[in-house]
């Protein structure tokens, strides 16, 4: 997910966007308010258009893969009786300042933001989910549940971060990083429609458990058949920006010198690295 995509040049450039909110079927709306509570899901494919998404050289595009499961998530969850809004429906770049703006005009609305990773090192793998607000770690930790306990891939973690899209939302907001489209394995899952299928399932599933997370600070912690454990998380929100970007520059001048050992868990937490920044 290359950062430089997401400056604000292009913002005005991508002024006309179109927002498609999913009206489901009248049966379907008829149990809107037993199961969704009047709920908006803001559903936010990563990348579109110019910005392909993933690092130079790729060969799966991660726009096309973010758009197919952001709207395979958006038909489940219009089954299950939510009003879901697109932040794009179709192969266009939409700039962050704008999508922040879409899920921000909807009240009682989360936000959930789907991307792949990329990393330079082909081993890197696994599904990781990123919240910012306090407010969205229920949901983060819902949705990690469901898509980690559903996908083959590993286990990276619930990551607290201050991606511009989740620290600028004002409503719940989680972004779900659905595995390494450079990892050849996860690349090939990514490219299957049973997986990309199942992935929107689990992660519609974490949608609709996002009240059911107990805490482990709860006074009662009687867990029930229907609690979702609270995932533990790492807080990735120490670090100041302008040290993320000393870390990526001095990154970038010693990857050739680095390659025999570029397996430490640092470099590729650094290399993993790339998302919505801003
Ligand atoms: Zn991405």
């Amino acid at each position: 997910m290359p950062t430089s995509c997401y400056r604000p040049r292009f913002f005005v450039a991508s002024a006309l966007v179109v927002v498609l909110a999913y009206t489901n079927s009248p049966a379907a709306q008829k149990g809107r308010a037993s199961s969704s509570d009047n709920l908006t899901v803001v559903v936010d494919a990563g990348h579109g258009g110019h910005d392909r998404g993933g690092i130079p050289g790729q060969s799966v595009a991660e726009k096309n893969m973010t758009l197919d499961v952001a709207q395979r998530l958006r038909n489940v969850l219009a089954a299950s009786g939510y009003r879901v809004v697109m932040t794009r429906d179709s192969d266009v770049f939409v700039p962050l300042p704008t999508r922040v703006a879409i899920a921000n005009s909807y009240r009682n609305a989360i936000f959930v933001c789907i991307h792949f990773n990329a990393t330079k090192r082909a081993g890197a793998s696994g599904i990781e989910t990123y919240f910012y607000s306090r407010d969205s770690l229920p949901l983060a930790s819902a949705v990690h549940y469901y898509v980690t306990g559903g996908a083959p891939s590993g286990n990276r973690g619930v990551r607290r971060r201050g991606y511009y899209v989740l620290r600028k939302t004002g409503i719940p907001a989680v972004l779900v990083e659905c595995g390494f489209l450079t990892n050849p394995t996860e690349a090939a899952y990514a490219q299957s429609v049973s997986y990309r299928q199942k992935l929107a399932e689990e992660i519609a599933a974490g949608v609709r458990g996002r009240n059911s997370v107990g805490s482990s600070l709860s006074s009662t912690p009687v867990a029930t058949s229907e609690t979702i454990p609270l995932q533990p998380y790492m807080d990735q929100t120490k670090v100041s920006s302008s040290e993320r970007r000393k870390s990526k520059r001095s990154h970038k001048k010693s990857a050739r010198k680095k390659k025999s050992s570029s397996k430490s868990s640092n470099s590729e937490a650094r290399a993993s690295s790339i998302h919505p920044e801003g």
